[in-house]
Order: C-alpha cells, then sequence, then structure tokens
C-alpha cells in the first residue's frame, strides 16, 4: 500500500487538504496526516514515500492523484527538504513539524526531558541560561533568569504556565508548533517543571484555534504517563488580545475578567493564584527539549550578538512564498523578504514591511540591511515581537495602516489605564483629520495664487472656484490654513504617542505609537503630503 503524507494543519485544512486526503484515501492509499512543513505556496502538498524518500507535489488537488500516484504530476517537487525554501532553514524546534504525525507518541523520543530528569533542577536552570534563550513571546527577557527566580522562591505550589494567547496578525508559529509537534511543547513544559519545582502546569489557548486546542488536549492525554507526576491542562481564552500579556492571562486562567496587573509583585514571586509561576510563550517553551537534548552549547552556537538560536520567523501578507522559516538570528530582513519571501505576490515593489505584529513598527526597504536581531532592531526603532513579518506592495497607503494601529489599540484596550484607552480614540480622530486634509486637492497654480497678494483663495475641493461666493464661508479649508492645521495635527499625534508609549502600563497601549510614529517617519508623503504640498506652493 503506498503511503502518503499530507498536513492537517489548518492553514493547509483551509486550502482543502482534507478533500485531497479522502482522495488518497479512496484511492487505497495510507494517509498519514501532519503537520504543515510552512510553505503556504505549495499547499495543498501531498508527499509520497518511495524508494528514493517522500517525494512532494504540490499544490494539488482531489483530481490529481492518478497523476500523483504514477508521478506524472505537473507540480512534483522532489525531495521537500531541499526545496531552497526548507534547505536553507535551520529547524531546531520545528524538526518535527510536517514531518511526523503530530500525535504518533511512539516516534517521539522524549530526549530532552530524559536528559533533564537526570539532571538537578540548578543545571537545569543553569544550561538554559547558558543557552542564551530570550522569550520569544516578545519581550525578549531571558528565559533561564526567569526560571531562577522560580525556582529560588520557596512556596508549597508553583506553576508552569505556557502563554499561547497567538493574537497578533500575520503571526502563526505558535498554532504550527501546538498543531504540527505538541509533544515539543509538553516536553518543554515538563522540563520546566522538573527545573523549579513546579506540578502543575497551564496552556492558555485563544478560541480561535480549534484545531490547537484538540490536538494538545489529546496529546496532553497520550503523553500523561510519560510527564508524570508532571500534569497539564488546556485553558480556552475567549479571544481579547489582552489577554496575551501575562498578567492579563493569569487573571484570566483564574476566572477574572481580564485585566493587565501592575508589577511588582512580578508572576515568578506572585503569579497564578498568588504563587510562584514560570510564564512563558510556546516557541520559549518548545526551544528548551532542544537546548537539553543537544547541549546549551548547540543552541548558542547559532545566532547573533546577545541574540541566540533561532527564530521561526513568519512571513504573510502580500508576498509570495509566505509561511515559516525558522533560522538563527542575524539574517537581514532584506533576505527575509526578498530572497527568501520572494518579494510581493503582486508583483508590484516592496514598500514597507511590518515586523513584530500589529504594534510592530513599519519599515522601508532601505532598512533591509538589518539582521534580525533584538538589539538592531530596538536601536532602529523597531522591535521583533513574535517575529512575524508582514510585507505590503507601493499600493499601500501609510497613513491609513497608521489609524489601524490606533484603531486596533481603541478596539482592544482593556480601558484599564487613559493613554491607551482614551488616547487611542484620539488617535484615530487625529489621523482621520489628517487624512481629510489630505484628501482635498490643491492644483499647483491656483495654490500660487494662496501666495499672493490678497490672500485670495484658490481651490477648495471639487467643482469649487474663486468667485463662487464661498471664500468667506470656507476660509478655514484654505490649503495654506490645512497646511499649519495638518502640521498642528502631526504634532498632536506625535505627542499622543509619547504619552501613549511612557504612560501606558502594558504593551498594548505602551507599543501602538511603534506603527504610527514609524509610518509618520518613513512615509511622510502619506500623511497629507507635506512634500506634495510644500512644492505646489513653491
Ligand atoms: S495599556 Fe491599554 S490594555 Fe494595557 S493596561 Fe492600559 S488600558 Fe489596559
Amino acid at each position: 500500500m503506498t503511503r502518503v503524507y499530507i498536513s492537517r494543519d489548518m492553514a493547509s485544512v483551509a486550502l482543502g487538504s482534507d478533500a485531497v486526503a479522502e482522495a488518497f484515501a479512496r484511492a487505497g492509499c495510507e494517509v498519514v496526516r501532519t503537520g504543515s512543513r510552512g510553505l503556504f505556496a505549495i499547499e495543498p502538498l501531498v508527499e509520497v514515500e518511495t524508494a528514493e524518500g517522500r517525494i512532494g507535489y504540490g499544490p494539488v488537488g482531489p483530481d490529481d492523484v492518478a497523476a500523483i500516484l504514477d508521478g506524472s504530476h505537473g507540480h512534483r517537487l522532489g525531495k521537500v527538504e531541499a526545496l531552497p525554501f526548507f534547505a536553507k532553514q535551520q529547524r531546531f524546534t520545528f524538526a518535527r513539524c510536517g514531518v511526523a504525525d503530530p500525535l504518533d507518541i511512539a516516534s517521539y523520543d522524549w530526549r530532552g526531558l530524559k536528559a533533564a530528569r537526570a539532571m538537578a533542577p540548578q543545571a537545569v536552570v543553569d544550561a538554559v541560561k547558558a543557552s542564551g534563550l530570550r522569550g520569544r513571546g516578545g519581550a525578549g527577557f531571558p528565559t533561564g533568569i526567569k526560571w531562577q527566580t522560580v525556582l529560588a522562591t520557596a512556596a508549597d505550589e508553583k506553576f508552569i504556565v505556557c502563554n499561547a494567547d497567538e493574537g497578533d496578525s500575520g503571526t502563526f508559529a505558535d498554532r504550527m508548533l501546538m498543531e504540527g509537534d505538541p509533544f515539543c511543547l509538553i516536553e518543554g513544559m515538563a522540563i520546566a517543571g522538573h527545573a523549579v519545582g513546579a506540578g502543575h502546569g497551564y496552556v492558555y489557548i485563544r478560541s480561535e484555534y480549534p484545531y490547537a486546542i484538540d490536538t494538545m488536549r489529546r496529546a496532553i492525554e497520550l503523553a500523561a504517563s510519560k510527564i508524570a507526576p508532571f500534569t497539564l491542562e488546556v485553558r480556552v481564552g475567549a479571544g481579547a488580545y489582552v489577554c496575551g500579556e501575562e498578567t492579563a492571562l493569569l487573571d484570566s486562567i483564574e476566572g477574572k475578567r481580564g485585566q493587565v496587573r501592575a508589577k511588582p509583585p512580578l508572576p515568578a514571586i506572585q503569579g497564578l493564584f498568588g504563587k510562584p509561576t514560570v510564564i512563558n510563550n510556546v516557541l520559549s517553551l518548545a526551544a528548551v527539549p532542544f537546548i537539553l537534548a543537544e547541549g546549551a552549547d548547540a543552541y548558542a552556537a547559532v545566532g547573533f550578538g546577545r541574540s541566540r538560536g533561532t527564530m521561526p520567523v513568519q512571513i504573510a501578507g502580500n508576498v509570495k512564498n509566505g509561511g515559516l522559516f525558522e533560522i538563527g538570528f542575524g539574517i537581514t530582513l532584506g533576505e527575509l523578504v526578498e530572497e527568501i519571501g520572494g518579494g510581493t505576490a503582486s508583483g508590484r515593489p516592496v514598500r514597507a514591511v511590518q515586523v513584530g505584529g500589529p504594534l510592530g513598527a513599519y519599515m522601508p526597504p532601505s532598512m533591509f540591511h538589518l539582521p534580525f536581531d533584538y538589539e538592531a532592531f530596538a536601536a532602529a526603532g523597531g522591535l521583533i515581537g513574535h517575529a512575524g513579518i508582514t510585507v505590503f506592495d507601493d499600493s499601500v497607503d501609510m497613513a491609513r495602516m497608521a489609524r489601524f494601529a490606533m484603531e486596533f489599540c481603541a478596539v482592544e484596550s482593556c480601558g484599564k489605564c487613559t493613554p491607551c484607552r482614551i488616547g487611542s480614540t484620539r488617535g484615530v480622530e487625529t489621523i482621520d483629520r489628517i487624512i481629510e486634509a489630505r484628501a482635498l486637492p490643491v492644483a499647483p497654480a491656483e495654490a500660487g495664487a494662496v501666495m499672493g497678494p490678497g490672500g485670495a483663495l484658490a481651490s477648495y475641493g471639487p467643482g469649487l472656484r474663486r468667485g463662487d461666493g464661498v471664500e468667506a464661508a470656507l476660509g478655514s479649508r484654505s490649503p495654506l490654513r490645512l497646511d499649519r492645521a495638518r502640521d498642528k495635527d502631526i504634532g498632536l499625534l506625535r505627542d499622543l504617542c509619547d504619552t501613549m508609549k511612557y504612560g501606558s502600563l502594558c504593551a498594548l497601549g505602551g507599543f501602538t505609537p511603534y506603527p504610527v510614529l514609524s509610518a509618520l517617519d518613513h512615509f511622510p508623503e502619506d500623511f497629507g503630503g507635506a512634500p506634495a504640498l510644500h512644492e505646489a506652493a513653491e
């Protein structure tokens, strides 16, 4: 019987992989459902087991079974791991994703957990510290230091909490890992439990991820005897963005409305139910089995500066090769977008990329030399965040993207602090005024008249001309005044961003200024056309 491998990752299913799997089963094949390899342009992907190894075909449909089985299909890819998109990767965390049946516990070796349990807890924490692993959720805080604090805090009960509330647009690595290799995350959490003395853990997953929830629940059941006495359970979040903030997430698990807590006390000292708690992102915990199995040095050997190890980068938006690309830190932004991503799907020039989700900075191609590194991005006014890259072509309107950031913050704000709750709404209004002023046409010749004696007004908008008797009524909409009003609004917007950045309690209010200010700094022509208006007036 021919064996074929087909992804059941949510993205692959959305592209039709279930129908393809059913067609192969009807044709008498043994169908193994895997996670996704991570390149969505070739999904639905089928890999046929042959004497030369697994041969991939994609994208394919349910009518392609016969052509695939006789090897004549036009989308024959050969060995998938040899494709440039995969051959360039360093898959430490995602090594099994897309390759193995996620729930085949017999094929999972638990080498990291076995190694950890043969070591004293302090030695495990030391290994994580030596690896240089930093929190992959966005903050980049050293994971080993966090674990050390929990280990050093005496308590009758401690917890491990996995933040799987992946809510950033353009990010999907947590979901892919949970659907494609759940045992890797479970093993990482069990190692953390041994390292700090915690007996129970929670995986907090947003309700928009039903496949991940189901896969994790089934995997936890299968793995119970492997990780005992450590125990685990899944908690489902209702989808509030703020519950991705670690203290709001703890409140949510406790059954309360998710609201950000003031720090101190740190969750490592007083976290879930008031007990010392390790709270890490999916990717941080899933990196740990490799560190324990292969050694901290093997992990730390890869990377750039203080950013050690690999990062599963998610490339999305208007891009040819969207997907997950795991690579050591240090690769440049330009390589990720142009070489790995292949440029835009529309074929138009790349104008901007947003790195780090909806709260990340927009970067123009002139910044593509930046190495993927926490410090390099911070110095350039950006952040790596959860390593999502969203690509835009030259048709993007950056003022509208800035507005989207403020609107996102207004919708998702938990309302606890004023700069975020009120500032985001005032930010939307201010950008709306800038966009409205920008939309009023100023013909160069007529605009020149504005500067002339008498200050006569020349252009007010479609159909309105000098002598129409509207000068007095629309005096406040003079291009000259609009220019001044726009400058005032931009100044106001920048002040507002400063207030939000330094006066907000958590990252939602504090990081919303990143996309707004970067759009203002790098694409000023989209905010009322300062260069265009000034040129027109000259
Ligand atoms: S910054 Fe916004 S989301 Fe965060 S605590 Fe303040 S109001 Fe809530």
